[in-house]
């Protein structure tokens, strides 16, 4: 049965002069008495049916054989949202779930070509795989939907066969528009970022100013102060948290925004969704999340009966895209250390990190301290992946795309916090030979400027580059694999922290 739709899709795709092929696996599909198999080209995906029926299963058929094999025929529909939706209330494990506090691990699939080789690693380590993961900055440079960025994820389930759950996160949430248009799509893992909402000037603002700001104070924001003021707790390892007026006034003053935001988008997800992930994210605010801060905002949540799952702090050193951790190791660790006390004291959610591709340095004591009770995402890391298999297979490629991204440095600079100059990289590599351009992107400077590019690349490339993709998929699989299991192996203690990685 496989070998005869691969042969009747090969010949369908020459006589539409389109690109396709069958993934040689047979789900079998009970209410109907059915056989799919999944089919691809490039950029397109459908639904392969063998069935006895004469009714349609699914929306819109591609293409119809009469009786073709035995008394069964063969449709080829297309992987819709609407024929996804027809095919997960039947599979139901193709369906985003919820992970809860378990220990989970999110990989970002920009492309959206390899959530399949994601969770082949990701099954085999207790981690609740989050396999689409994409926020609205991502949306816009990919001109993905968080329709299309999910259905895609879910292809990466259903052409390999993959029964097990897994989630999806519609992060860095800032707006109603895109949290409603997440939920319609069925996400099961909802992140808020808080950090247009914080009011900054309150963090630095001299004592004098502070106290103005005090008169002016409402009377929620005084019932809050009130609340914390001259507190002092107790949390284990002779860790003590006080609120002095200072810290409490500066807390309440710059986060009373926040709380209103996130109470807004809760009751939005309390109206709509019978079970749902939050994480609140403060990672991408310029101040470090202070232990008071943390505390407060947990705090005044659970209180407000908003339950969340996972929280997102802004840690000491700099987590830049695509490359290692910088900072003071050992000051990395005793700030996770009271974090971790505090989540542990108050309850009930999880740390997580962002922007974790690559962030070997930090992964063991991250692991060790947080118990357990952690999320990581990745995603830069398994689009540099690609690159690296367009520099080792068509270097023409990889130097075209290398020439963009440095000339369109300073417009997608502003998007992404990078710390590497551009006037110390080449502007153009014609100079490099072939065999050395995968060396080429292991230079973190490199890698930055090729991570924060990836909208212009795509812009100008994309019909090139998915492509070329769809030709070397095996070998973009095996990297992709190989990567992300270094990251769970060095998590996990697993194996050394290498810098071979890369
Ligand atoms: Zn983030």
């Amino acid at each position: 049965m496989i070998q005869i739709a691969s042969d009747l899709v090969k010949k369908i795709a020459e006589e539409r002069n389109e690109i396709l092929q069958i993934i040689p696996l047979v789900w079998e599909y009970q209410p109907y008495n059915a056989k799919l198999i999944p089919v691809m080209g490039p950029e397109e995906k459908y639904l392969g049916v063998w069935s006895e029926e004469k009714t349609p299963i699914f929306k819109d058929p591609w293409f119809e054989s009469q009786k073709f094999y035995n008394n069964f025929s063969f449709t080829i529909y297309p992987y819709s949202f609407e024929n996804y939706q027809l095919l997960s209330q039947e599979i139901l494990s193709l369906k985003p779930e919820t992970c809860g506090v378990k220990p989970s691990f999110g990989t970002g699939d920009r492309l959206g070509l390899v959530s399949a080789a994601h969770l082949n690693v990701l099954k085999k380590y207790e981690v609740f795989p989050i396999i689409a993961q994409q926020s609205p900055r991502e949306l816009k440079k990919t001109g993905r939907t968080f329709q299309s960025v999910l259905l895609d994820a879910a292809w990466g389930a259903f052409a390999s066969g993959y029964q097990g759950r897994f989630g999806a996160d519609a992060d860095h949430i800032k707006e109603e528009f895109y949290l409603q248009q997440a939920i319609h799509s069925g996400y099961s893992f909802y992140t808020l970022d808080v950090s247009d909402y914080i009011e900054k000037e309150f963090l630095s603002q001299s004592e004098r100013d502070l106290n103005q700001a005090y008169q002016k104070m409402n009377p929620d924001q005084l019932v809050l102060l009130k609340r914390y003021l001259d507190r002092s707790y107790s949390l284990g390892d002779g860790f003590r948290l006080s609120f002095n007026e200072e810290n409490i006034l500066r807390i309440v003053l710059s986060l009373y925004p926040v709380l209103g935001f996130i109470d807004q988008m809760n009751s939005i997800l309390d109206e709509r969704l019978a079970n749902y992930d939050l994480e609140i994210s403060l990672d991408e605010g310029e101040f470090l999340t202070s232990n008071q801060t943390h505390f407060f905002l947990s705090e005044e949540l659970h209180r407000r009966g908003i339950d969340f799952q996972s929280l997102a702090l802004k840690f000491p050193g700099s987590f830049e895209k695509g490359i290692d951790y910088r900072g003071d190791l050992s000051q990395f660790q005793e700030n996770l250390r009271g974090q971790v006390l505090i989540a542990e004291n108050i309850g009930g959610y999880r740390l997580s990190l962002h922007s974790g591709s690559d962030k070997m340095t930090i992964y063991p004591t991250f692991f060790q301290e947080t118990h357990g009770l952690f999320h990581i995402k990745t995603s830069g890391t398994s689009w540099l992946k690609a690159l690296e298999v367009v520099s080792v297979f068509n270097p023409e490629l990889f130097r075209k795309i290398y020439t963009l991204s440095w000339e369109s440095y300073s417009e997608n600079s502003r998007d992404y916090q990078v710390s590497f100059k551009i006037d110390e990289i080449p502007a153009e590599i014609e100079y490099l030979p072939d065999k050395k351009l995968q060396n080429f992107l292991k230079n973190d400077s490199v890698r930055q400027l090729l991570h924060i590019s990836y909208g212009s690349i795509l812009k100008e490339y994309r019909k090139e580059l998915y492509q070329f993709l769809f030709d070397y998929r095996e070998d973009h699989y095996q990297r992709v694999e190989k990567n992300i299991e270094n990251h769970l192996k060095v998590l996990t203690g697993k194996s050394k922290n290498s810098k071979s990685f890369s």
